[in-house]
């Protein structure tokens, strides 16, 4: 009997075993548990949970939540075994890369932990005569996450820890394919006194989302995920009048320029676009060479690295890959490497017909290289999520910006050079939202914003940091006037003016 995934409603863990879904390990390839869909009726407990929470925590102390989250900041770093474990058997990454994930998760905490500084607002006294006035910024109410497969438990912390720190409670429903260490984690922030109906965790998939964006409680839409349905969602909560930032997808360029040093670029490129078996957004999948012998010394140096690669299940924190997510995706990515080859791609490392022993049925796949990728060609205009790099030569720094900022995505780039003027030229003229110089995963730290431009964001404000506490509150001015005696100005007609 496999082990059931329920939703965390207002404090207890609700199952509803007859509308279960399998939960896979990739490295096996069976199914490790079975996770809950919520029905109509369980998404509408939670939101009604998260809407009763709301009136009493919106008046809790800002500094009384700040020490909710800082206990709960203790857990999630007492606990880190079992989460990364829970990470590593539902996603398939290594367990050290689980704990470079939890770790950027934390450092949402600890942003969290001083947000109350943040909700200061801002006064100005005599504004007119004996008038005073100040802006605040109030919580929304309850709104909701969304969450994606990729970081099961770092991205659930870009939003909901911000949130709720500014005054909202939160229903969050994370992706269906990887939902135990959101439950767990959840867990972590009652035991840690975050009162029950805060934070309310529900699984299902596109039924329970659309019902939360439908639903008139729900003020706010936060979303992480593929492109195609982050549109929509924008879209449809848009049309609903609620606010949304919805976080796409990508294909991330690295630029390589003929004074860079091709033993540290090689190093960085493996580790940005096979990390994680390039299951991330802001993974390297294009490196863009300034020239043939720029192209010809990459290629040959990443041929016998990719070669090389460890790839195993990620219990064994030997290996540097895991398997992909799913069945499905193996055999997307594997229909867009032969995909490839027929449009005349030059395949340099082939990983569709990795076996790893002792895991036959997992879903893993090899580490891919190609050359001489153009930019017609599919693979290089469609987000693979995959271990494959492609790389596209071209002749300039100019040519390279131009092909990057034609790209629909624009989530990260990077340039590897020791030239100050290309690189500030680069960051300057680059159409996406986070750009690295010599760093190829330039995702920033906690106390600066995420998000990319074009194709990669459909909103306003970035993710998490300081956009986080614009996202999740309302201004309001208030002006304030105490009359003492008779009204001196009697009745006004026109507007008030010093
Ligand atoms: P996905 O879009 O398939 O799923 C994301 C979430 O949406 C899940 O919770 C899923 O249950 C839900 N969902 C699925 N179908 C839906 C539908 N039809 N209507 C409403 N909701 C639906 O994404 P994924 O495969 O879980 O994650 C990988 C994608 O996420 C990649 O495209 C990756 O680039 C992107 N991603 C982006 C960022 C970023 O910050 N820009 C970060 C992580 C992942």
């Amino acid at each position: 009997m496999l082990e059931s995934i329920g939703h965390l409603i207002n404090g207890e863990i609700h199952s509803e075993e007859e509308q279960a879904q399998a939960v896979y390990n990739p490295a096996t390839g069976e199914p490790c548990a079975q996770v809950c869909m919520a029905s109509e009726q369980t998404v509408a407990m939670a939101i009604s949970a998260a809407k009763q929470a709301y009136p009493a925590w919106r008046n809790t102390p800002p500094a009384v939540r700040a020490q909710v989250m800082y206990r709960f900041k203790q857990l999630l770093e007492d606990n880190q075994d079992t989460i990364c474990e829970l990470v590593s058997r539902e996603h398939g990454k290594v367990l050290s890369d689980a704990k470079g994930e939890l770790a950027r998760g934390i450092e949402n905490v600890e942003f969290a932990c001083g947000i109350p500084e943040l909700l200061k607002g801002e006064h100005s006294r005599n504004v007119g005569r004996d008038i005073d006035a100040w802006s605040e910024l109030q919580p929304l109410g309850v709104v909701a996450g969304i969450t994606p497969f990729n970081f099961p438990a770092m991205v659930p912390l870009w939003m909901w820890p911000s949130a709720v720190m500014c005054g909202n409670t939160f229903v969050l429903k994370p992706s269906e394919r990887d939902p135990s260490c959101v439950l767990y984690i959840a867990q972590l922030a009652e035991q840690a006194g975050l009162p029950k109906g805060v934070l309310n965790v529900v699984n299902g998939g596109a039924d329970a989302v659309n019902q939360l964006i439908d639903d008139d409680t729900i003020q706010a839409i936060s979303f992480v995920g593929s492109t195609p349905i982050a549109e929509t969602i924008y879209q449809r909560a848009s049309e609903k009048g609620k606010r949304c930032q919805a976080l796409g997808g990508a294909k991330n360029h690295a630029v390589i320029m003929p004074d860079a040093d091709i033993d540290n670029v090689t190093s960085a490129l493996m580790g940005a676009a096979y990390g994680s078996c390039g299951q991330r957004c802001m993974a390297i999948s294009v490196a863009v060479a300034i020239g043939d012998k720029v192209a010809d010394a990459l290629v040959d140096k990443l041929k016998h690295q990719v070669e090389a690669l460890k790839v195993g299940p990620g219990s064994d924190d030997t290996n540097e890959m895991g398997p992909l997510i799913t069945a499905a995706q193996k055999d997307k990515v594997t229909n867009y490497v032969t995909q490839a080859v027929e449009q005349g791609a030059e395949l340099i490392v082939d990983g569709r017909n990795l076996v790893v022993l002792g895991y036959e049925s997992g879903f893993f796949f090899g580490g891919t290289l190609f050359d001489k990728v153009t930019p017609a060609m599919d693979i290089y205009q469609q987000e693979v999520f995959g271990p494959v790099l492609v790389v596209v030569r071209v002749n300039s720094l100019e040519e390279a910006v131009s092909l990057i900022n034609q790209h629909e995505y624009g989530n990260g780039t990077c340039i590897f050079t020791r030239d100050g003027e290309a690189s500030r030229y680069f960051s300057d003229q680059v159409m996406v939202g986070m750009v690295g110089i010599n760093v190829p995963l330039p995702v920033p730290v906690s106390y600066h914003s995420f998000g990319g431009w074009k194709r990669s964001l459909f909103g306003d404000l970035h993710a998490y940091g300081p956009d986080s506490v614009r996202f999740y509150t309302r201004r309001k001015a208030i002006s304030q006037r105490w009359p003492t005696g008779e009204a001196k100005d009697g009745t006004l007609f026109s507007f008030p003016s010093l």
